[in-house]
């Protein structure tokens, strides 16, 4: 990757961007006895009076000492989605870009090329679900800025080979964003031990998933110290609140509440997985290395209106490519999980 070069790829308006620099940027030093009369906050406590921090430090803190990566290596936003949307608007130039993805996947990246007007070549998974490799790398050409791989990959639950992964990262000439929003649910080692190889390399993770905290909307973008600097200067100021910045720190400084929490999540996938084998229906149970489960039914509308009719609310996948007739089943609780399979099994 010597002949990387980030500067050749970062939209020209964003290299010239003068970011706004906010009132709690310009004075850092927050401590209890200084007065504080540059934001135009109103003066009295209630926990959240005072703007939060724009640079999220503490949370920051907490999350390089998890992940073992340093605070210029991360930017955090609201979610997982803002994040991508920062990728898009530093990358690609409206109506002239385009981005790479292989369905069927999450259906954000799609949504936000849209949304910024960048366009989308879609090479689709074989049918093993992996990367067509050799063709993705083809297709690239200078005006493809971004590959999105998600792995674990939503809705089809596997993931990614590492050394498929490896060679589209060694061989694409633009940015590759994987997705590990159920990275906590598998046995696949992160990407983020590997940002020091890969100057193309942006990694994204999110506390939606298996932290338990998807009403915080906090995601997190791991990747080289110029890519973050390049995000972070068109990061609105103050994109995650206070109340996310108190709560999520709360949930990371117990990391072992999440495992626990992740193995139930696993014993009951599994559980799950054997129990749907059984049903008369079903057709095929897709491996899971995430916490839902991907499975073939004979008449994927038929069944998912009949589950709709007993309270239960599954996500029918049947118009994604490769998925007909697949419902995608969510992980829940014991009682959840065995309700599923008892109304499944009175269809
Ligand atoms: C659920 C999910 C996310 C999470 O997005 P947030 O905005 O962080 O909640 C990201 N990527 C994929 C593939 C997902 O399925």
């Amino acid at each position: 990757m010597e002949d990387f070069s980030l500067d050749e790829l970062v939209r020209d308006n964003i290299k010239r961007l003068k970011p706004y620099s906010s009132a709690r940027d310009e004075y850092k030093g927050v401590t209890g006895d200084m007065v504080f009369l540059d934001a135009n906050e109103n003066p009295f406590e209630n926990g959240v009076n005072r703007y939060p921090d724009p640079q999220q430090r503490d949370l920051k803190a907490k999350i390089c000492e998890l992940k073992g990566v340093t605070e210029a290596q991360i930017l955090l936003g609201n979610g997982s989605d803002e994040v991508l949307d920062l990728i898009f608007r530093a990358f690609c130039e409206p109506n002239k870009d385009c981005i790479i993805t292989l369905p069927p996947t999450y259906g954000m990246y799609e949504v936000l090329a849209n949304v910024n007007a960048i366009g989308v070549l879609k090479i689709e998974l074989d049918d093993q679900f992996n990367p067509k490799v050799d063709e993705i790398l083809q297709s690239a050409n200078e005006s493809t800025k971004l590959l999105f791989l998600c792995s674990p990959n939503n809705p089809t639950s596997n993931s990614f080979e590492a050394k498929d992964i490896e060679r589209l990262i060694s061989g694409f000439k633009g940015i590759v964003v994987i997705d590990e929003a159920y990275i906590d649910f598998s046995n696949a080692e992160s990407w983020i031990s590997r940002l020091v190889d890969y100057p193309n390399l942006i990694v994204t993770q999110t506390l939606s998933k298996a932290y338990g905290m998807a009403g915080v909307r906090l995601g997190i973008c791991y990747a080289s110290n110029k890519i973050i600097s390049v995000l972070n200067r068109i990061k609105p100021p103050y994109n995650v609140n206070a109340l996310t910045q108190i709560k999520s720190l709360e949930r990371l400084s117990v990391p072992e509440e999440v495992s626990t929490e992740i193995q139930r999540i696993l014993k009951q996938r599994d559980w799950l997985s054997l129990e749907l084998e059984t049903i008369s229906f079903v057709t095929h149970v897709y491996p899971s290395d995430a916490n839902f489960i991907l499975v073939k039914v004979d008449d994927a509308n038929r069944r998912y209106s009949e589950l709709i009719a007993k309270g239960i609310v599954v996500r029918n996948r049947t118009t994604q490519p490769l998925c007909e007739n697949c419902l995608r089943f969510t992980v829940g609780s014991q009682i959840e999980n065995i309700k599923l399979i008892t109304a499944l099994k009175e269809l």
